[in-house]
């Protein structure tokens, strides 16, 4: 059996659960059993195979894990190299640095990435765009909606141990030599929306408001599925 929990402390994890739901049921996995699980607790955690962070408030998820003494196990699953997927405000929970983050804000340190939160500003507050993700996906994932609300951008791809850190606002480059980290997806004015370091991943956007659950089954296949073939 795989378990996929989500972690719900507060934000859209019910939403995650239904399209994880839906991924599965409209593929073929003949021999798999899958179940997934809302985490709340260490034990649920330790059933996971892998984990979706959902948006919601990023600094309501931290304080609620520290209260719920959550915040310890997190961090060792995500030592434990376990397949991690944060939407929004789990992409800002799931990083090593925020900008613009609230005094004391815990995170994670999951993925080698700086996060600006609320980067889009008043104007831009909330936006749906089709983007096309065909390029890196076996699913064929292109013309996905994408739904921003008060999203935050990868800023800066961090150094991973000992090299040098590079800033990648506004870089052409699409795929960053000197970091475990790599860009999967950059709007037209340059800014990241996207990102994965090995079996993580991190997006700006929230695929589960969307009606597509082509994300979710990237998730299942690519980075928890892989990974258990490979331990
Ligand atoms: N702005 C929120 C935060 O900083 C994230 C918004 C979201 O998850 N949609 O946590």
């Amino acid at each position: 059996e795989t378990t996929i929990g989500v972690l719900a402390l507060q934000g859209a994890f019910i939403e995650h659960i239904q399209h994880l739901e839906l991924a599965v049921n409209s593929s073929a996995y003949d021999s798999i059993d899958f179940d997934f699980i809302e985490v709340r607790t260490e034990t649920e955690l330790s059933r996971c195979d892998g984990l979706i962070i959902p948006g919601g408030e990023s600094t309501s998820i931290s304080l609620i894990a520290q209260r719920t003494n959550l915040l310890e196990p997190l961090m060792r699953f995500v030592k434990d190299e376990k397949p991690i997927w944060g939407t929004c405000a789990g992409l800002i929970f799931l990083s090593k640095q925020i900008i613009n983050g609230k005094p004391g804000q815990a995170i994670l340190g999951g993925m080698d990435i700086q996060v600006e939160r609320n980067a889009f500003g008043r104007q831009l507050d909330s936006f749906k765009v089709d983007l096309d993700f065909s390029g890196f996906t076996s699913n064929k994932v292109d013309a996905f909606p994408t739904i921003f609300i008060r999203a935050p951008v990868i800023s800066k791809i961090l150094a991973h141990k000992g090299q040098q850190e590079r800033d990648v606002i506004n870089s052409r480059n699409d795929y960053i030599n000197n970091s475990k980290v790599e860009v999967l997806y950059k709007l037209e004015n340059g800014l990241i929306v996207a990102v994965r370091q090995g079996n993580k991943l991190g997006t700006s956007f929230h695929p589960e408001l969307s009606h597509d659950c082509r994300f979710h089954k990237w998730f299942i296949d690519e980075f928890v599925l892989k990974s258990q073939s490979t331990v």
